[in-house]
């Protein structure tokens, strides 16, 4: 039996959530509020997952970055290759926000898209 304590990050409460599991299997969930924590904690102890937001390079435009995110959260064990990925891309002005910067970020099969709008110069 082992039992994982997580701080629920779904909103600014932060519940205390205790998961036991025996054989890789949940055996209880304790100390969430609401539903969100309850299925926080379960992905969280078997795929944890992270939206990534951060900033891209871009060329021929006002400014030399522009903010974007990961269209879905991509698994945690990949956010520095994700991050390695948008590093070394770079987009052309102008962009628009929900624009597909990257398609396939790092074989996450997960898109990049821009959060912000970046014009030409
Ligand atoms: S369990 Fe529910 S109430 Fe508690 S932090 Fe998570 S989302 Fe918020």
């Amino acid at each position: 039996m082992e039992t994982r304590e997580l701080t629920c990050i779904n909103c600014p409460l932060g519940c205390r959530i205790s998961v036991t599991m025996e054989d890789g299997n949940i055996i209880s969930v304790t100390g969430n509020t609401c539903k969100r924590g309850y299925l926080y904690a379960c992905n969280e102890v078997r795929m944890p997952v992270r939206t990534v937001t951060t900033t891209i390079k871009v060329t021929g435009g006002e400014v030399d970055r522009v903010s974007c995110k990961t269209k879905e959260p991509v698994p945690k064990d990949k956010i520095f290759e994700v991050m390695e990925a948008i590093n070394k891309a770079s987009c052309k002005a102008p962009v628009a926000i929900g624009d597909v910067l990257i398609e396939d970020c790092a074989g996450t099969g997960v898109a990049i898209v821009a959060t912000k709008a970046a014009g030409n110069v």
